[in-house]
Formats: C-alpha cells, structure tokens, sequence
C-alpha cells in the first residue's frame, strides 16, 4: 500500500513535534511494507506575516487530494488568535466535512495523573466532539463598536447533518466499547440547539437499544471529569463543550501534551486530519522541549484510520512501553528532563 499524506508543520511546538516524529512515522510504515509520501506545507502564521494569508486561496484544491493531513499546530504571538484559527484549522474541518473530531483521553502506565488515586489504565474515555458547527459557526455580527450602545452577537448552529454524524460516531464506539453513552450538554440554558441535539439523541439512540445513556450538563460534567473520570467510556459533546473537556482529559492523564486528535470526514469523500489535542504553546516554542506523544499518537490514529491496523497499534504501543519504562527520556510536561528529539529518538531504537 501507499499513502500519500500532506504535512502541515505550523506554528511554534506544532513545528517541533512534526519534525522530530515524521521520519519515524514514515520508517515504521516502510517496515511493515506500506509506503508513505509525505508533502509539507508551510502554511501558517509566518506566512500570514510575510504574504497575509496562512494558507493560499486555493489550498482545499491542494489538500482533497491526499489521502491524510497532519497538522502540527497554529497559533502565533504576533497574530491574533481568532486569526490563525479562523484561517487555516477552521476552513480544512469545515470545508472537507471533518464532523468527527475524536479524542481519547488514556492514562498511561508510568503516567502521573494529577489526580490522587488514579494510576495506569484507570483513565480510558473518548470523547467525540462535534467538528464543524455549534458553537463554531462563523455566525454573527458586531454593530456600534465603540459606542455605548454596541452590539455582538455570536451564534451557534447545529444542523442535522452535523450532529446526526457525530451522535451516530459516538453510539457506534460505544457499541464497540463498553456500551456506555455519555451526553454533555447545556439544555437547560440554550433550548434551541441542546434541546434539538438531545433529540437527535434519543431518535438515534433508538437503533441502539444496548447502549446506556447518560446525560450531564456541561458544568457538573467538567467537575466530573475531575471527580469520577474512571466512569466515563464514550462522551459526546457539541464542539465548544468537546474542546473544554479534551483538555480537561489531557491533563487529568498527565498532561495536554500527550493528548491526540482527529477530524474525520464520515463520508471519505475528503481526506481527514489528524493533529495533537494542544496548540502551539508559546511558553516553551523554541525550547525544543515539547512533548512530542500527542502528536505520535495523532499518527497512530491515522494508521488506524487507513485501515493498517499493525501500524497504529505497533506505534500506541511502542509509545505505551516507552511511556511505561521509567528509564526512557520523558519531557518535562510529565516529570522528566529529555528534549523532543531525545524522546523521538529513543522511541525510534525501541520500534525500528
Ligand atoms: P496550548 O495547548 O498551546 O498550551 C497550553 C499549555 O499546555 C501550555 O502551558 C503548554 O506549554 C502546555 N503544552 C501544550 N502542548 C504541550 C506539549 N506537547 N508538551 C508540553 N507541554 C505542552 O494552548 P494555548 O496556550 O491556549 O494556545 C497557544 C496558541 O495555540 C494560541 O495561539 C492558540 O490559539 C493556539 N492553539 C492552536 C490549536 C491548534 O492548532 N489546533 C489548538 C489549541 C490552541
Ligand atoms: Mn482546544
């Protein structure tokens, strides 16, 4: 088999964690026979600084083509965030139906959680975050800035399509899981799209009749995240509420930088993308000093995306023993005091 697969490095860490783990993804493919083109871009911000844009006018045409996206990640001192957001991340999940953004939340063996009593494999849950609409919707306005009388208006839109795709997503893992369906939302303050979400729940729900679900507004359900994360498997979220609690089940397994991430396109009509939980941390870019599991585990998901099912686990688990050895570099994000590439470069020796 052979794939090709676009790269988009980005900004800050997103750049560190890609270069220190693309060659190891792609030689590990190659040992299990599968060939893997990568193509890199330098879309982000410091092409929006020199040419305005982060990403060309054209660059959905140049994505549809692959069959993958990694993405580092964006975000950028100079620039605004709303900016670097709105402008590259935003128009791939929406423009390639990327409904699906899954992410696991798993604590390792060998992992602290900052949570007392909490040790490898108690942490096990997925949460499947809308992708492409809510609370994302680029809906809105601002009249009279600057006036007294000044107006903003941000709207959140859910279409059935949009949460038809990630309530069915969540209900077919949880099958495939435990059989336990966590719904977050806030349908007790916003009646129109929580209400209709939790609709679409239930209409779903009736085609499966063997998974339980549980249902938990937004606020009690973070303080849950936090108080009882052991009893959580599958969790489905409208994309505002799935982003707030991916980091909460980052850094109750140790820590953002180890969370992954995907954008999946249900229809596999456009390819999908898969990039760490975390951003482009200003506090340590440039320190070489990024944890780069999220992003190892991103590609992990990728291969189990792509159906090479050897590839995904050969590289979760390798992450796993590494993670496990207490011996092995880690960063310091998780107790230790090894570099990116210290890290890459072990897991290389272990797996190659
Ligand atoms: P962040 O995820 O970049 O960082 C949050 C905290 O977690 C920081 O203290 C950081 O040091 C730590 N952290 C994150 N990843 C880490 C890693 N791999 N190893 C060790 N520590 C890690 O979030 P932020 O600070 O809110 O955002 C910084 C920029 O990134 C902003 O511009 C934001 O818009 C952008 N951002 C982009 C994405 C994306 O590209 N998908 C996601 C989130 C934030
Ligand atoms: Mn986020």
């Amino acid at each position: 088999m052979s794939y090709d697969i676009a790269v988009i490095p980005g900004d800050g860490i997103g750049n560190e964690v890609v270069d220190a783990t693309e060659s190891l993804m792609v030689d590990l493919a190659a040992d299990y026979g599968v060939d893997i083109q990568t193509t890199e871009f330098d879309w982000g911000s410091e092409r929006y600084l020199e040419e305005g844009a982060l990403m060309p006018e054209d660059g959905l045409g140049t994505l549809e083509d692959f069959d993958s996206i990694l993405l580092g990640a964006v975000g950028h001192p100079e620039v605004p965030d709303h900016v670097t957001l709105r402008n590259l991340r935003l128009p791939i999940t929406k423009g390639f139906n990327q409904h699906i953004c899954k992410r696991p939340s798993y604590l390792f063996e060998g992992v602290e959680s900052p949570l007392r009593g909490y040790s490898g494999g108690d942490i096990d849950l997925v949460v499947y975050r809308q992708n492409t609409e809510g609370e994302y919707a680029d809906v809105g306005g601002r009249e009279h800035q600057g006036f007294q009388n000044e107006v903003a208006v941000q709207s959140a839109v859910y279409t059935r399509e949009g949460t038809e795709a990630i309530v069915r997503a969540a209900f077919e893992a949880a099958t495939e899981r435990s059989g336990k369906l966590t719904n977050i939302t806030k349908s007790n303050a916003q009646a129109y799209g929580m209400v209709f979400w939790d609709e679409v729940v239930e209409e779903i729900g009736e085609e499966y009749p063997d998974v339980t679900v549980e249902r938990l507004l937004v606020d009690a359900g973070s303080m849950d995240f936090v108080r009882r994360p052991d009893e959580f498997d599958v969790v489905v979220a409208s994309n505002l509420f799935g982003d707030i609690l991916t980091d909460i089940g980052g850094i109750i397994s140790g820590s953002l930088g180890i969370a992954p991430s995907t954008n999946i396109n249900p229809s596999g009509e456009y390819p999908s993308m898969f990039e760490p939980v975390h951003g482009s941390a200003f506090d340590i870019m440039g320190e070489g000093i990024a944890n780069p599991v999220g992003m190892l585990l991103s590609m992990s998901l990728m291969f189990e995306h792509l159906e090479e099912e050897d590839i995904a686990e050969a590289l979760w688990n390798g992450v796993g023993d590494q993670l496990a050895d207490p011996e092995a570099p880690r960063t310091p994000d998780i107790g230790g005091n090894a570099t990116t590439l210290d890290v890459a470069g072990d897991l290389e020796s272990r797996l190659l």
